[in-house]
């Protein structure tokens, strides 16, 4: 058992953090503040491979492997949760089912758009009555010669301002659950494909989440992802994936909390010390790390199982449990840690500690983690 990241990961992640240190951070203040979709960082991104990290190269992919996406990830997300959804969505969402269901049209089509950044991709599952229970898709898609004409309604969609293609999933046959749901490429200039107003959120306020309506939307029979019946493992395959994607953006942000921790507990005076020296402190500054070392082992584990073929249900539900867990105590000590300072609206203990919050719902809640982990344990 190696617990070294390789010589080609550790590469990434400081090639990453230069870009990041340079090009981004200086501008994350004022445009979470102004809520501003961080379009040029996707497009510098995107021309420095980081939007095609899992896909592979004859698609103008780097093929790098999921390991090397959970820790770019969480070196995104140590400085910006927004662009780490937006990054995380794109990448395992929106690029890895098309690679992997895909017919080799549709990937020749989509893919090299996708992995240089010059096309976003969306992935659209949630409806209004199919949150956790994503099985419940009303979303209807019949199919008519060479098309199927979709309708219905998406919600909670990350990117959707201004993703190109979105991955919608839709019922073709009402008298099966799961089995009756399929998956499909959707362009967004398709007539009757319509995006609607920005989400105000909790948290990663610079992210783009919306509604969409579909309304007679035809889409070709060529741009369905796989067969028929298929989309619903598709969506939950797809969901593994992503949930590694979002432990990695929890270790990034609980990793913020325990660097903004240990600065401030250095510099700040209390009773003519700093407040390092008192225990109550220490112990805080101790479990944020050891929470943080363990969550990035679950992840990384999970990382390779899907690197090595396996779906890794389990334990990419595992890795999101603790991870996202792990990050809200972290925001919270970090909030303590930092005083009544830490309250500040515009604080950076203050952002992660909303951003941490989401890290809890999407991609399945804490709860639905549990059932997923629970349902391998005691299946018979
Ligand atoms: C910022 C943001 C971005 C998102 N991006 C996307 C996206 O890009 N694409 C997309 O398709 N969706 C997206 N979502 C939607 C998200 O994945 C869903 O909101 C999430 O799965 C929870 O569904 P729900 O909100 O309907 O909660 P509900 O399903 O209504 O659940 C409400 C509560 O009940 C609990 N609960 C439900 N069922 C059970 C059960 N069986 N046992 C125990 N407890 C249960 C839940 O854990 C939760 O606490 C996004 C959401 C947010 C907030």
């Amino acid at each position: 058992m190696d617990f070294e990241l390789s010589a080609e990961i550790r590469a990434l992640r400081d090639s990453v953090r230069q870009f990041l240190d340079e090009a981004v951070v200086p501008h994350i203040e004022r445009m979470e503040a102004a809520k501003e979709f961080p379009l040029d960082a996707i497009r510098q991104l995107g021309r420095l491979g980081f939007m095609g990290m899992t896909t592979p190269k004859e698609y103008s992919g780097q093929a790098f492997g999921n390991v090397a996406l959970a820790v770019v990830l969480e070196e995104i997300n140590r400085v910006w949760a927004s662009l780490g959804v937006t990054v995380s969505v794109h990448n395992s969402l929106a690029c890895s089912p098309l690679a992997k269901f895909g017919s080799e049209e549709l990937k020749r089509k989509y893919l090299p758009k996708l992995a240089s950044g010059e096309w976003l991709g969306a992935y659209a599952l949630t409806e209004p009555e199919a949150g956790s229970d994503a099985a419940n898709q009303s979303t209807l898609a019949t199919r008519d010669g060479n098309e199927y004409v979709l309708d219905g309604a998406k919600i909670w969609i990350t990117n959707g301002s201004y993703a190109d293609l979105f991955t919608v999933f839709a019922r073709t046959d009402k008298s099966h659950k799961t089995r009756g749901i399929s998956a499909f490429m959707v362009e967004r200039t398709t007539p009757g494909f319509t995006v609607g107003k920005e989400e105000p959120k909790l948290g990663i306020h610079s992210s783009s989440t919306v509604e969409i309506q579909l309304e007679g939307c035809r889409v070709p029979v060529a741009n369905r992802l796989g067969e028929e019946g298929k989309g619903f493992h598709m969506a939950m395959d797809t969901l593994n994936g992503g949930r590694v994607g979002i432990a990695s953006q929890a270790l990034g942000i609980a990793s913020a909390c325990l660097e903004a921790s240990i600065e401030r507990a250095r510099e700040r005076q209390a009773f003519g010390k700093p407040i390092s020296e008192y225990q109550a402190i220490q112990w805080m500054v101790a479990d944020m790390a050891t929470d943080l070392d363990a969550g990035r082992m679950l992840t990384y584990r999970a990382a390779q199982i899907r690197d090595n073929g396996g779906s890794g249900a389990q334990e990419a539900a595992m890795a999101k449990l603790f991870a996202s867990r792990l990050a809200n105590r972290a925001a919270s000590s970090a909030v303590q840690i930092w005083g009544s300072a830490g309250a500040l609206a515009g604080s950076p203990v203050e952002r992660y500690f909303r951003d941490a919050r989401i890290t809890e719902l999407y991609e399945g809640t804490t709860e639905i983690q549990r059932l997923v982990i629970a349902r391998h344990l005691l299946r018979s």
